[in-house]
This record gives structure tokens, sequence and C-alpha cells, in this order.
């Protein structure tokens, strides 16, 4: 069973790369009974000590770090004009074609405001409406009536998030954020269990704008191994023209391990770990299409003198968008396949 209430929260939190807070606390009041020490470092990542079980004195353990980014892709608000409308810029991997009339949440206040689209009659005419708007050409409207109005209630500097609820569908859930508060979500469970190898579970900061907070997550621990928990995108939509390249991952068909994207080759040792473990305990599970994205993997691996890495993801149709969808089975099997294969580790 997974816990949808935590999912709930920590999905409809406000973390926009370098705004994360929100986020931390949430992790950090579900953890603190369950691990043995917590800091957060300069850059905002949250690494949490689990001490291995029976542990002697002075006995060298295997460290394992479990790592998930608490950011999320967003926008900021740059400038108000003199009519109280807001430009914005965006934070992080967000296409232009999903902004057109969106809710969004400004600020620490969370001020409601809509992207504007014009309608289809004023543009039709001159064929605007076939051309995707650049952000920089739309607007933010919280419905101030000036720019002074607006300067009450918003900055330049503000954070600005998709205002999406989460919901519950049966199978499928549907929220902002997925990416990677399904990877938050995970290593919370997981830390209720000890292990018989010390864990640090780095919860990460500014993954979306390049993978920031990851590349100090694992300095000053030095793990031997680490596991990155996160959301991926699935490709299983109709796209009738790309249709044999567009079906991996698949909602509902288990979580995703990597062998290699734009940002690390993973650790072949761990990667059969995982894969041995989810056909051994017939867990389903799929494998990433190579040579796509980038994760925290990319930096965590390259800390120091280096740290065996393997990516676990939990597919997530339509993801860097506002409306998310991913499937409760595939978070469980994704659980069950890291409880199972952290078991194995020495
Ligand atoms: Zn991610």
């Amino acid at each position: 069973m997974i816990d949808l209430k935590l999912i709930e929260q920590l999905t409809n939190a406000f973390g926009v790369s370098g705004c994360e807070g929100e986020v931390r606390n949430i992790v950090r009041k579900h953890i603190t009974k369950n691990v043995d020490q917590i800091r957060v470092d300069a850059l905002g990542n949250l690494i949490a000590y689990k001490k291995a079980s029976g542990a002697k004195p002075g006995a060298k353990k295997t460290k394992v770090m479990l790592a998930a980014h608490m950011d999320e892709v967003g926008l900021m608000v740059t400038s108000i004009d003199k009519s109280g409308f807001l430009q914005f810029d965006k934070v992080g991997g967000v296409d232009n074609r999903v902004l057109l009339a969106k809710k969004v949440l400004v600020g620490k206040d969370k001020i409601p405001g809509v992207i504007g689209s014009k309608a289809i009659h004023l543009i039709a005419r001159k064929g605007e409406h076939k051309k995707v708007s650049p952000h920089s050409d739309l607007s933010i409207d919280i419905g101030a009536t000036s720019q002074e109005d607006a300067q009450k209630f918003v900055s330049p500097g503000d954070y600005v998030m998709f205002d999406t609820k989460f919901e519950d569908w049966g199978k499928t859930l549907k929220a902002k954020a997925f990416d990677d508060r399904i990877g938050c979500y995970m290593i919370i469970e997981l830390l209720k269990e000890r292990y018989p190898f010390d864990i640090y579970a780095a919860f990460t900061t500014q993954e979306e704008v390049g993978l920031r907070g990851g590349r100090v997550a694992a300095y000053k621990d030095e793990p031997d191994m680490a596991f990155i928990l996160e959301g991926t995108g699935a490709g299983d939509m109709p796209q009738p023209k790309e249709r044999d390249e567009s079906l991996v991952p698949g909602l509902g068909l288990g979580p995703v391990i990597t062998i290699m994207d734009r940002s690390v080759f993973c650790d072949q040792g761990l990667v059969k770990l995982l894969t041995d473990t989810a056909k051994t305990n017939r867990i389903p599970h799929q494998i990433k299409r190579p040579g796509i994205g980038g994760t925290d993997a990319g930096r965590i691996h390259l800390s120091k003198g280096g740290v065996p890495s393997v990516v676990l993801a939990i597919p997530s149709r339509y993801i860097h968008s506002p409306v998310c969808l991913s499937s409760k089975k595939d978070i469980e099997n994704g659980l069950k396949l890291m409880r199972l294969a952290l078991n194995k580790v020495k």
C-alpha cells in the first residue's frame, strides 16, 4: 500500500528550483523519527543519516546513498508592466506549448493567476494561432488593475508554480511534480527500515536547472554507491507518427531502470542488481531508452573519487507539465524492487 496522503502533500507543495523549503519541511517532518541525523547544506540539500543496524563503534560499514530531488520546473516573475501584468522567465525545462491558459500560483502568498491566451477569433485571421508563442510574449494576469496594484502582492523574483491539485483516479494518480516528488516519497518510505549498512538519504535541490544540488550532495559523505530515485517521462500517449519510439516506457508496466542517459553510464553491477532482483521476484520493470535525459546521477557518480550509481524511475505521462499522470502500481513495484535490492547490498 502506498501513502496517498503523503504523495498528495508532496505533489501539491511549492518547490520550484531554488525554492524547495516547503518540500523540505514536509520531508523533514516525515523522516525525523526514522533517522539518526539530519543536516541541510549550503545549497539547501537535506541529507539524512541512518546508522547501520548492529553497527559497532568504529566498525567500517558500507555507505549507501539514496537520492531524489525536491525541486520541480516552474516560472519566475521578472517584471510587472504598467497595467499590472507579470512578465516571467522559465525555471527548468518547460515547453512553451503547455503554458497557455494555465492557472498558476505566484510567490510565497500563492497569489492566484492565469497565463492569458488571446481568443482564437482575434488571431486566426493573421495565422497567429498556428505558431507557438515564446514565453516572452505571454503574461501572467493576477487581476491587478495597475502596476501599483500588482506590486502590493507580487515582486520580481517571485517564484510561480502551476496550480494543480493532486487527484486519485483509482489506478492512476494526477498531480504536478511527480518528477521528482515520487522519488522523495519512496525514500521517505525506505527510511522506515534499518539496513545492515549506513544510509545517506539526499533530498536535493535545483536538479531541474542543471543538477546543481546533486553536485555537492555526495561530496562530504563519500558513499560507496548511490541509488537515484526519479520520475521519468512515459511515452505511451497516442503519437501515431512516432508510434514505435513513443511506447517506452509505459504507465503501469513497472519501474524504469536506466543503463545510460546523457549524464551517466550507470554502474553495471547496480543495474544487474536491480534487473536480477526484479526478474527473480517477478516484479514488472522496464529499461529506459538509452541516451535520453539526465538526472542527479550525472553529478553524484562524479563526486570526489567517483560513486557507482544507478537510477530507478517511476514513469509519468506529460512530465514537466501541470497535468502529470502516474500509476499506483508502478510506485508500489518501485518500492518493492528497492526494498528487495537493498536487502542484497553488502
Ligand atoms: Zn527529475
